[in-house]
């Protein structure tokens, strides 16, 4: 079954890497036009790059943007519909999450926190408002995380806002019926990706290899799957929700998290 996305235009922020860029990829297999951003112009070329040379004839465009800056989202806005017309379905997914605790959470990170968690998807989504009402498939598709529901201790200010972002999609679901556009998340466990890479750069123990590492996490923090997922996983529950196959559904929340999920 195809996801019903042909010919559709797509906006995928962050989509130069991990979940975002596997995203791209779905919707650019299944015939949709694409639009992704991200701050690194060089991340952006080098995934265009990928992309093209997997699907030559693929309808894409990318700008450089950083989603805390209306005026910036508000220039690539312009530049999509220009470029791939109206957009039918915006998968907010631009960001990061921050590894502290109380004790090392100052003001300035509690701050940064928020912002990063409310505006990277209501710059978006105020710039593509327009666009979204008058598609007759108008979606909204927030990338968020367990943490909204299961908070960790040693992620303080992210599961905060995380739980935040959860009732702003909520929220925004039912304003937005009015228009006919649908707005869910999904919710994310572990999933291998830049930021993790990252982390891993970053490993005490410069011995373990990727796979020993990653491995080591899923078993310490007892993911039921024993592994952590890979960006197509989430990539493609996020699809599912952005397009026509999930015309009923809004409102809600999917779980990718490997069984993490601790509540009923
Ligand atoms: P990556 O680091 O691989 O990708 C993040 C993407 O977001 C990049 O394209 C990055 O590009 C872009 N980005 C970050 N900040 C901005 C910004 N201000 N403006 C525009 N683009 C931005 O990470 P993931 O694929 O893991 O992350 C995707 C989403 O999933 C994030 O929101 C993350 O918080 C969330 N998430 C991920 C989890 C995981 O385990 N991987 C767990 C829970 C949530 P650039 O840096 O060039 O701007």
């Amino acid at each position: 079954m195809s996801f019903q996305v042909e010919g559709k235009v797509a906006v995928v922020t962050g989509g130069s890497s991990g979940i975002g860029l596997a995203a791209v990829e779905i919707l650019v297999a299944e015939g949709a036009k694409v639009a992704w951003c991200g701050r690194d112009e060089q991340r952006l070329a080098e995934s265009k790059l990928y992309i093209l040379e997997k699907y030559p004839h693929a309808n894409v465009f990318t700008q450089s943007c950083n989603v805390l800056n209306q005026a910036e989202v508000d220039t690539f806005a312009q530049a999509v519909t220009q470029h791939l017309g109206n957009v039918d379905m915006l998968i907010n997914n631009a960001g990061q999450g921050r590894v502290s605790n109380f004790d090392n959470t100052q003001d300035e990170d509690w701050m940064k926190e928020i912002e990063l968690k409310y505006f990277s998807v209501l710059h978006p989504i105020r710039a593509f408002l327009d666009n979204l009402k008058v598609s007759a498939i108008g979606s909204v598709t927030n990338v968020n995380s367990l943490l909204a529901l299961q908070p960790e201790p040693h992620m303080i200010a992210t599961s905060a806002a995380r739980a935040a972002l959860l009732n702003l999609t909520h929220s925004l679901s039912h304003e937005f019926m009015q228009y006919g556009i649908r707005v869910n998340s999904i919710l994310l466990g572990m999933v291998e990706s830049a930021q993790w890479k990252r982390r891993y750069e970053n490993r005490s123990d410069l011995n373990q290899s990727w796979e020993e590492w990653i491995g080591n996490i899923a078993k310490k923090r007892g993911i039921p799957m024993q592994r952590l997922g890979k960006p197509d996983e989430p990539a493609h529950a996020l699809v599912f929700l952005a397009s026509p196959l999930a015309s009923y559904t809004t409102g809600t929340a999917l779980d990718v998290s490997g069984g993490f999920n601790k509540h009923i």
